[in-house]
């Protein structure tokens, strides 16, 4: 798309918007691909005029006094691409990552839900339903808050291989059949990394909450190496502060029984068995190597286990699949009774090999993953669970969200946490990135690990410069 500005600068919030509507596009100013749009600011009142193929629409809209001009800007690029494409996303002009933090500011400034859905139904177009889930959210976050111990820790460890790489993967992982062969050294310097992290942490006296071990596929590891990794913690941690264990098993090929007896030995209390859809064809489509019986020949294992909470991840909006198969795999998944239960609408970061040129060019731009939302939310609301987690990220198709949702009682503590910003994080892994909250003027520091398992093997001087920072942010931030 060719994205001329006059008299302001927004790009990322004008790009942002354009992608609801042409999910597909790229930006510059030389562009020639069919697409145009010209945002103009004047004073308090912005224009826009957007071409796509021959077709044009315009819009307009002025700011009000007690608003910033460039809530014009995004209400007449939504006007002019919902005019234009017939497209209505749900979410409006809220191009955020945690929408739920603004119904707050609205609901902790004394306006009721009905009163805040008003709000933000006229000033950034967002539907009700929208603003209800964010408030069902905030209400489910209660609960989970009400456990947490601001002094403590999560930590997350990385696991980054799989048994193949899916076609949508946006994340560093690699494929065990390419370079499973570097496992062992990779397991040698994360036993390295968290035994090291746990004694500094110990000699701080800083306890740990929860405990993610995410991927990739962490059960790639044999059922010895994940004994070795995890095993460590337990000669450091203390179980009384200890509320939540997780280990995502992820692929349900990869899940055996000597493996979720080594994860259980260590006190996991939470494990994830991702299927993503129940659907062969789709899961054939997108390069994973199990089927749906695999999946729930997978789940009935798991829950032959003491687990306190199991979890399910689903993606809305993977390539080619209808409405119809997603909400299929939703039915078959709830009929599961998992406690928990993930819905992730569709990204693609530049590192999917699938762009969206290569996908099913009927999805652009049409209103299939609002569908499959729409319906994800009364389904999961008649079958009892609350939606307790919510964000989102660029590049999602048509700004969508990732919603969590739970059975009472049963919120992942470390996702709230973890997204909300209310606890620090110490990451281990190729990859990881810590993050500590609570310094001096609400700051946040990050620390980064290197990115790529073979930097991270080699390069422990890194690892331990990382970590003696990461151990200095947590003290200041104690101290405050
Ligand atoms: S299982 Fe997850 S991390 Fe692994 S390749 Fe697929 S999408 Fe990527």
């Amino acid at each position: 798309m060719k994205l001329i500005l006059q008299g302001h600068e927004e790009r990322y919030l004008t790009e942002t918007l354009a992608l609801l509507f042409f999910p597909a596009a790229g930006f510059s100013a030389e562009r020639d691909d069919g697409l145009q749009a010209v945002s103009r600011l004047e004073g308090r009142t912005a224009f826009t005029e957007i071409t796509a193929h021959g077709k044009t629409a315009q819009a307009v809209d002025t700011a009000r006094e007690d608003e910033p001009a460039e809530q014009s800007i995004a209400r007449s690029f939504y006007k002019a691409g919902q005019a234009l494409t017939g497209i209505t996303p749900p979410w409006g002009t809220l191009t955020g990552i945690r929408p739920a933090k603004l119904v707050k500011r609205l609901l902790d400034s004394g306006l009721t839900e009905r009163e805040a859905a008003d709000r933000l139904l006229r000033d950034c177009f967002t539907s009700p339903d929208k603003t209800a889930l964010c408030a069902g959210v905030l209400r489910s976050e209660q609960q989970a808050l009400a456990q947490l111990n601001p002094s403590a820790v999560s930590l997350y460890l990385g696991i980054p291989f799989c048994p193949s790489r899916c076609s949508y993967c946006s994340f560093v992982s690699h494929s065990v059949e390419k370079e499973g062969r570097f496992i062992p050294a990779y397991v040698e310097a994360l036993k390295e990394e968290v035994e090291q992290t746990m004694k500094a942490l110990d000699k701080i006296s800083v306890p740990v909450q929860s405990i993610y071990m995410g991927g990739g596929t962490p059960t790639t590891l044999s059922a010895e190496q994940l004994r070795e990794v995890l095993g460590i913690f337990s000669r450091y941690l203390d179980p009384k502060t200890l509320s939540e264990f997780t280990v995502e098993a992820g692929r349900p090929d990869t899940i055996t029984q000597d493996k979720l007896e080594a994860i259980l030995a260590c006190g996991a209390d939470r494990i994830s068995v991702n299927t993503q859809t129940t659907d062969d064809e789709t899961l054939r489509r997108v390069g994973r190597t199990h089927s749906a019986d695999d999946f729930f020949a997978a789940y009935e294992l798991v829950r032959r286990y003491p687990f306190r909470v199991i979890n399910v991840d689903l993606i809305a909006g993977l390539p080619q699949e209808p409405v119809e198969a997603f909400c299929k795999s939703l039915k078959d998944t709830i009929a599961l009774r998992p406690e928990n239960l993930t819905v992730h609408s569709l990204s693609l970061k530049r590192a999917a090999r699938l762009e969206y040129k290569d996908m099913d060019r009927s999805r652009q731009g049409s209103n299939d993953i609002v569908e499959m939302l729409s319906f994800t939310s009364a389904a999961t609301k008649e079958a009892g669970y609350q939606p307790y987690y919510l964000y989102r990220q660029r590049n999602t198709l048509g700004n969508l969200e990732n919603v969590g949702y739970a059975l009472p009682d049963t919120q992942g503590l470390y996702n709230v946490y973890i997204m909300g910003e209310y606890q620090s994080i110490v990451a281990m892994g190729a990859g990881g990135v810590s993050k500590v909250v609570g310094l001096p003027g609400g700051k946040i520091e990050r620390v980064f690990h290197n990115k790529y398992y073979h930097e991270y093997i080699r390069d422990k001087e890194k690892m331990r410069r990382n970590r003696e920072t990461l151990i200095t942010l947590l003290q200041r931030a104690r101290s405050f």
